[in-house]
């Protein structure tokens, strides 16, 4: 076997491939494979089928173990009816072959029946320790050894990208095109169901293999978020992952009760993830592929300053709009390149970025024009225009571009614009790696891509801090939602904060008006008091807030909140009441921080502006946890408050630090405990000289708290430190 391909090598370049019900029969997908396989495929393909002693002139055998040397089988295929398929995957792993890609739909994508079809399957792969795709998949590719164990019409091109979809259907849609535009591919997967393999394992698997050069993927979903991100950051580093975004899922769409887990849903998540994870996410696929071509094509720029080379003007302003609409910026060219320009073009010309060398522009002068802007050290990639004139082939313009790029070994995207007489050009341009658009922002887009790429290469990731906390103190304040029996806490939960170091107001919950009003002598100054109750959410709503109560009007107010309580909902189970120290809304800023938990990819951490308009404000920023003391720091100066925070209009600034910090904590606080649902701090006042969270609420399984052992509960907390 090639060990090239890394950890998946039997599955991408196996030599001996086994199709378990291979047939000849027209129109069947057992044909479609078996034909496939012999179309290009270097290796040996073995039919198995009782039912033949031959499939297209080769030997067909009854059943995998009757094959000589059958555990030296690499890959089976299997596409067998759903009823008989997880036998087939097990008689796989009894003959010792270890790949096996799943074909047969009729599993989790059709119901309930199928779906324990699926779980009996994923233990059987479990059971031989199987590299497993699908069910219900189209197939896999892979170019080098030219195998096509798909029933898609036709085999890809060979290239340097290796592609995933979760949609079978996109990737015959895609080949077709592919091969039209010269788009070549290494390895090609179709995820199916992903029982056992997910996007997860083709990301580890391509980052080691060195003739995948960009890895593309169409997701619909993630299945470990965690486990995802840390393979592409992984992957990141010298190979781009380009991802098109996918659609809403299922999973996310969970009954939320808090403002995070409104502000922050799957789609926030995704986006996050992704993000994080160092994934160039696109939007439509043709800028899954116009980033994978230019990947794949050419170099990275040094910098973001983009030369225009242009004959025609119109075309060249709107070039420079799509600059200024990315994160290029057009280049300024030095003064000796001015003068060699000037010195080359006629007068009309004009020699400053756009370089418009006008109609009449010959290739010389085309020529001459490219290499001075690529030789100068204030550019770093170029796009060159043209539109065709009578004084000018294409194809010695894409000649003389193709050679000044490898020349300069600066990337240059090409707009030579127009139909037919594009196409010979085009071909010239590919074989040097140059992509070819009509639109101009399409190739200024690509190049964006580059550059948002060298970014991401170059990200070093920092670990998350372990602060010192008080793991115990939590767990006992969680316990307490599953003594209740309800999965809500509110303001009583106030220790879990504390315990993790994230700063309170002082506060005491008194279920008498004596006792609120002991409570209140005992804190300086007027007291804010709340009422305590899992069954009201919002407390203000219901008149449940009262802030700047003097100790007179204590044992007053304290009856007051529980009347308004018990008229807003007669048999709302009332807690007490929360006497707590005023904090200055004035020097402060009040913010909100947040976690929801994605069925993704787990903990999402929210920051924003709070208050009691937190929803409408929505000016908010996510990542998953945990965080880094960059990502917490990126999220609070993310937001499009941040000014607010730095200190507009002679406020003081915020303690940018203290905010930071508390989202690190939180960040902590729900890695540790997987068992928090949802949590809001809201609001956390942000002031001068640090925070106050002055409010909390979230939501606990309470089965999974009672399930993990509470001497495991070190565990997380190391893993992060290592
Ligand atoms: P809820 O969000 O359930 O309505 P909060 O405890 O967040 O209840 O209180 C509502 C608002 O009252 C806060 O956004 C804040 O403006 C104000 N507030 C609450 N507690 C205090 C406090 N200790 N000091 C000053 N203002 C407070
Ligand atoms: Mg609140």
């Amino acid at each position: 076997m090639d060990d090239n391909t890394g950890e998946l090598s039997g599955l991408f370049a196996p030599e001996r491939v086994a199709v378990v019900g291979a047939t000849e029969s027209e129109g069947s997908i057992g044909r479609a494979i078996v034909e496939n396989l012999r179309a290009d495929f270097a290796g040996e393909t073995i039919p198995v089928n009782p039912n033949y002693d031959e499939v297209f002139g080769l030997a067909c055998y009854p059943d995998l173990g009757s094959v000589p040397e059958s555990s030296e089988i690499d890959l089976a295929v299997v596409v067998v009816p759903p009823t008989i398929a997880v036998e087939a995957v097990r008689d796989c792993g009894e003959a010792g072959v270890r790949n096996v890609v799943v074909i047969t739909a009729g599993f989790g994508e059709t119901g309930s029946e199928g779906a324990s079809r699926e779980r009996e399957l994923t233990e059987v792969a479990e059971q031989y320790d199987l590299d497993l795709v699908g069910p219900n998949s189209l197939g896999v590719m892979s170019t080098t050894s030219g195998l096509n164990a798909t029933f898609g019409p036709e085999n890809a091109l060979p290239g340097s990208i290796s592609f995933m979809s979760q949609s079978g259907a996109f990737i015959t849609a895609v080949l077709d095109w592919a091969t039209d535009e010269g788009i070549g591919f290494k390895d090609v997967v179709s995820l199916g169901n992903k029982a056992v393999l997910d996007e997860t394992d083709f990301v580890r698997a391509w980052d080691d293999d060195p003739d995948t050069n960009v890895i593309l993927g169409y997701l619909e979903g993630v299945e470990d978020g965690g486990a995802f991100i840390d393979a592409a950051r992984e992957a990141s580093g010298d190979t781009p992952v380009v991802m098109v975004k996918s659609g809403r899922t299922e999973a996310g769409a969970q009954a939320v009760s808090s403002h995070t887990g409104t502000l922050a849903g799957s789609e926030q998540a995704y986006e996050a993830g992704l993000e994080q994870a160092g994934v160039l996410r696109v939007e439509n696929v043709q800028e899954l592929f116009d980033f994978a071509q230019i990947l794949s094509g050419q170099p990275l720029p040094d910098s973001d300053d983009v030369a225009i080379v242009t004959n025609a003007g119109g075309p060249g302003v709107m070039t420079t709009d799509a600059v200024g609409d990315s994160r290029l910026s057009l280049a300024s060219f030095s003064e000796s390149t001015v003068e060699a320009l000037s010195e080359a073009m006629p007068e009309e010309a004009n020699v400053y970025n756009p370089i418009d060398a006008i109609g009449d522009a010959d290739i010389d002068r085309f020529e001459r024009a490219l290499d001075l802007a690529l030789g100068d050290e204030n550019v770093g990639c170029a796009v060159v225009l043209s539109a065709p004139t009578a004084v000018i082939d294409f194809d010695d313009l894409a000649r003389v571009i193709t050679d000044l790029q490898a020349d300069h070994g600066k990337p240059v995207a090409a707009v030579l614009m127009g139909g037919e007489r594009t196409e010979s050009a085009k071909e010239i341009l590919r074989e040097g790696g140059i992509p070819n658009y009509f639109d101009p922002a399409r190739a200024v887009g690509s190049l964006d891509a580059l550059s948002r790429y060298r970014e991401i290469s170059g990200r070093e990731y920092e670990s998350p801090e372990a602060f010192d906390v008080d793991r115990e103190r939590a767990r006992a304040v969680l316990s307490r939602a599953v003594e209740r029996g309800d999965n809500r806490l509110g303001v009583e939960a106030m220790d879990l904060l504390d315990a993790y170091g994230i700063s309170t107001p002082e506060g005491v919950i008194a279920d008498q008006p004596e006792e609120a009003v002991a409570a209140a002598q005992n804190i300086d100054g007027d007291v804010v008091m709340k009422i305590v109750s899992p069954d009201i959410l919002h407390k203000s709503d219901i008149g449940g807030v009262k802030v700047g109560v003097t100790n007179e009007d204590v044992y007053d107010a304290y009856e007051d909140l529980v009347t308004r309580a018990r008229n807003y909902q007669p048999d709302a189970e009332i807690l007490g009441v929360q006497v707590q120290e005023m904090v200055d809304l004035d020097a402060g800023t009040e913010t909100i921080i947040g976690m929801n938990r994605d069925p993704q990819f787990g903990p999402l951490l929210l920051f924003g502006l709070g208050g009691i308009f937190v929803e409408i404000l929505e000016d908010t920023e996510t990542r998953v946890a945990p965080v880094s003391e960059r990502e917490a720091t990126e999220m609070v100066e993310g937001i499009r408050s941040a000014p607010l925070l730095r200190g507009a209009r002679g406020r003081e600034p915020a303690d940018r630090d203290a905010i930071v910090e508390s989202l690190q904590r939180l960040s902590q606080l729900v890695t540790d405990f997987p068992a928090i649902l949802e949590l809001d701090v809201n609001p956390l006042v942000a002031g001068p000289d640090g925070v106050q969270a002055v409010d909390v609420r979230l939501t606990v399984d309470t089965d999974e708290l009672d399930s993990s052992d509470p001497n495991s509960a070190d565990r997380p907390t190391e893993e992060l430190d290592s």
